[in-house]
């Protein structure tokens, strides 16, 4: 029996694989597709993520796909919102038919013979594989691993008679009204955890080794407020969409070139909205610089307000032990908890954790280089998606849709099958620079396995939007990469000529 083939197979059906279904729905209408994702559910990280609180750190207005306006009031949108956006756009564009639940990709393998990939998907936890064909593999698996977050050693912890909870798998009803809570960690996570459990715990404590920079913002945007009385939403939404790009890159490229004046601003931003004479320097004052780790933001101060109304506070020291009833610090210093949540962070897993194999020779993704962001070195008719680290995920996860529609487009216009970035003799010399430039533990605790990027373009992530704009959306679609037509079993009967094009 042959295996059942299509044009394009999508890897994640999170906000990436909808995403690049929804592009490929649009601008290549006859080309056939389907989503292999491993849960039972659309929305990936936004359906995976139930903490209290759980919320985009980033505005849904560039959070948001270009193609379908974000309407509603809230820039700072709560998981719930973002989750139901993804499934009523996989909803409306009948994309659900397309997604098979339950197929976790293991391996992929190219055979430029066949001009095609065999992938391969283990189905739910039956211990049974599927397998199925396609001509291009565009993988939108996200960055991190689903089946486990990150949780340092910590310890005594055998000796802690209360609970304690990963915010990557919160249990259902968890009741932590009047309790008494720490929250360890200094990240995204545990700064939305605190003010949403501050409400109702009896007190939370956010205890942190080093802190992380904190600043505020409006939860809701004025200008998108004042568009949205006035313009269609179709109208509207790029319009701030553009004005969040332009802001966020200014304070990014502010941080770089004057990263004093940014720590004196965001010292100063905290500050006002603390108590009188709150320790801001030990708390709010990290030693590397704005930037060099996501800044993290609040929606209109909230964790500052938890700290002020005494319903919070931070605390920024080591864990020397647990003890049975709660923690005991380097300083001294003990943490009375009948709960504490680990908000220590995640497992980055790249592509998915899928073996790739190219005619019969297994990829090492640390031995590539990426291509536009997008493709890697040595590997055919394979595209990836992974956002922005300074800006929202989805203004790269639309370009790199775009762009694969473009690519195929073109191909499909000159005849090409086989597309394959190929690096240039200098990349003996390149210095190794990984694919993301964080600084961050969950970074570095496995840059030595992530892809590589190289000094210039097209094998240099710019993390800049618009210049990625003109790259993607204008851009050359054959600098860097080898156009192969291939003779097939399939394509014999028109007895193309095989070769390469530069
Ligand atoms: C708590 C949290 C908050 C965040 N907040 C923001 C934010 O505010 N702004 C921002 O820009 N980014 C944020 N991010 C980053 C976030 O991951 C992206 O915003 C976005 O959700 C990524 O979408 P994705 O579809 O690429 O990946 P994911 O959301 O991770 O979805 C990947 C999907 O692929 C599936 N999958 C993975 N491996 C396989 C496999 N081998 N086979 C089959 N299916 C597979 C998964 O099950 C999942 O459904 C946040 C991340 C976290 C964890």
């Amino acid at each position: 029996m042959p295996l059942e083939h299509v044009d394009v197979l999508i890897v994640g059906a999170g906000l990436s694989g909808i995403g690049a279904a929804s592009h490929l729905q649009d601008e290549l209408p006859a080309k056939t597709f389907a989503i292999l994702e491993a849960r039972g559910a659309i929305g990936g990280t936004w359906d995976l993520f139930r903490y209290p609180g759980v919320r985009s750190d980033s505005d849904m207005f560039t959070l948001g796909y270009a193609f379908r306006p974000w309407t509603e009031a809230k820039a700072i949108a709560d998981g719930d919102a973002i989750r139901s956006y993804i499934e009523d756009t996989a909803q409306e564009r009948g994309l659900r038919d397309a997604i098979r639940f339950h197929h976790r990709v293991v391996r992929a393998e190219w055979s430029t013979a066949d001009a095609r990939w065999t992938v391969v998907a283990e189905v739910g936890d039956s211990g049974e594989t599927v397998s199925m064909t396609c001509s291009f593999l565009s993988v939108c698996s996200g960055y991190y691993r689903y089946d486990e977050g990150y949780t340092p050693v910590l310890p005594g912890i055998d000796s802690f008679r209360g609970q304690v909870v990963h915010p990557q798998h919160w249990p259902e009803g968890l009741d932590y009204e009047g309790r008494r809570v720490v929250v360890i960690g200094s990240g995204a996570t545990a700064i939305t955890l605190v003010p949403a459990m501050a409400e109702r715990a009896a007190h939370v404590t956010m205890l942190q080794r080093s802190p992380s920079y904190v600043a505020s913002l409006p939860a809701e945007d004025r200008l998108a407020d004042l568009l949205r009385h006035r313009l269609p939403a179709t109208w509207a939404y790029p319009l701030v969409r553009w004005k969040n790009v332009l802001v966020s890159m200014a304070i990014f490229r502010l941080s770089r070139r004057r990263p004093a004046l940014v720590k004196a601003l965001l010292r100063r931003g905290a500050r006002k909205l603390l108590p009188e004479g709150y320790d801001v320097d030990t708390h709010f004052a990290p030693t590397y610089d704005p930037w060099d780790q996501r800044l993290c933001l609040v929606p209109d101060g909230d964790l500052f307000g938890a700290v002020r109304r005494g319903q919070a506070s931070i605390v920024t020291d080591r864990i020397a032990t647990f003890t049975e009833s709660g923690i005991r610090l380097e300083s001294g210093e003990e943490l009375e908890a009948d709960l504490v949540v680990t908000a220590t962070g995640l497992n980055l897993l790249p592509i998915g954790g899928m073996t790739l194999v190219v005619d019969g020779r297994e990829v090492d993704l640390a031995e590539t280089v990426a291509y536009k962001g997008m493709m890697l070195s040595g590997v055919p008719n394979f595209f990836l998606t992974l956002g922005y680290t300074n800006a929202s995920w989805t203004l790269k996860a639309d370009l790199v849709a775009h762009y694969v529609c473009r690519l195929l487009n073109h191909m499909g216009a000159e005849g090409h099958q086989v597309v394959t970035p190929v690096l240039p003799r200098e990349a003996e010399t390149w210095e190794p620079v990984p694919i993301i430039d964080l600084r961050s533990g969950y970074v570095l605790r496995s840059v030595e396995r992530l892809p590589k990027q190289g000094p210039g373009a097209p094998w240099r992530l710019y993390q800049s939007y618009p210049r990625d704009v003109r790259l993607m959306r204008r851009g050359d679609l054959e600098d860097g990469v080898e156009f192969t037509r291939v003779t097939t079993e399939d394509s014999r009967a028109g007895s193309e000529e095989e070769g390469s094009v530069r």
